[in-house]
């Protein structure tokens, strides 16, 4: 497996406009359907009713956290806007304990993206119900950027699981949206995102091995380790 660096050249050298035309040939339109910022059931048409549905997991960085929390005129606090990324967290007597190497994007009671809000008719351009939106857009993680969109780079993450359709180095994830007209123009700023998704996933991937130190997690007790160091739940540093 090539190194972490050696991925980071890649990423680094990766031709923007041969991106934009892996995007054009796949085709891709957002329908604002809100499926990539929902849970997988809960809050969908198919959703049960017992709430029996994986929570929305988008990775967010440290800085991107911060971004959001000044978004706008609100101000949030770090808990409003991540959480532990549960993968690798156990399910102890107290709740979930151990240690894990990412922040998610905090989720409400029903598993959805905590910033997503499904509008009503009569507030959406085309007056169809249930279309979502992003409550900070402009302040959105790359992630959310660039969604369905990801790079065949190992380090890099893949959202939504397997890649549904791919192109080059380009690799389509599960969207509705897929496979319908996009202008040059835009497909070129998706890829110049992407490009820089797959730099900053790969140089954070670097940095949190580089600043892991072992930490004993006590019951009930849950550590995050990111680019930064280690860090409790509210975000705060350990030590
Ligand atoms: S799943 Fe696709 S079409 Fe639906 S909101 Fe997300 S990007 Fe847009
Ligand atoms: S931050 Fe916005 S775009 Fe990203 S998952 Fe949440 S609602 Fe969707």
């Amino acid at each position: 497996m090539e190194s972490l660096e050696a991925e980071l050249d890649r990423a680094r050298d990766l031709d923007v406009a041969a991106l934009a035309d892996a995007i054009v040939e796949i085709g891709f339109e957002c329908t604002r359907c809100g499926a990539c910022c929902k849970a997988e059931t809960c809050g969908s048409e198919d959703g049960d009713e017992n709430g029996e549905s994986e929570p929305h997991t988008a990775t967010v960085f440290p800085d991107e956290i911060r971004r959001v929390q000044d978004t706008g005129d609100e101000e949030y606090d770090f808990r409003d806007v991540a959480r532990p990324m549960p993968y690798g967290l156990e399910d102890g007597p107290a709740g979930p304990e151990g240690e894990t190497f990412e922040w998610a994007l905090q989720t409400d009671d029903c598993g959805d993206c905590t910033f997503y809000e499904e509008r009503e008719a009569s507030e959406t351009p085309h007056g169809d119900a249930g279309t979502g939106a992003c409550t900070v857009h402009e302040d959105r993680p790359l992630i959310c950027r660039t969604y369905p969109f990801s790079v065949a780079l190992g380090g890099t993450s893949q959202p939504m699981g397997e890649a549904v359709d791919s192109e080059g180095m380009v690799r389509a994830h599960e969207c509705e949206g897929l496979g319908r007209d996009i202008s040059r123009a835009e497909a070129e700023d998706l890829a110049a995102a992407l490009k820089e998704r797959a730099i900053r996933e790969i140089e954070e991937a670097i940095a949190v091995r580089d600043a892991y130190e072992p930490v004993e997690t006590g019951p009930g007790e849950v550590v995050v380790h990111d680019s930064e160091g280690q860090k409790r739940p509210d975000g705060t540093p350990l030590d």
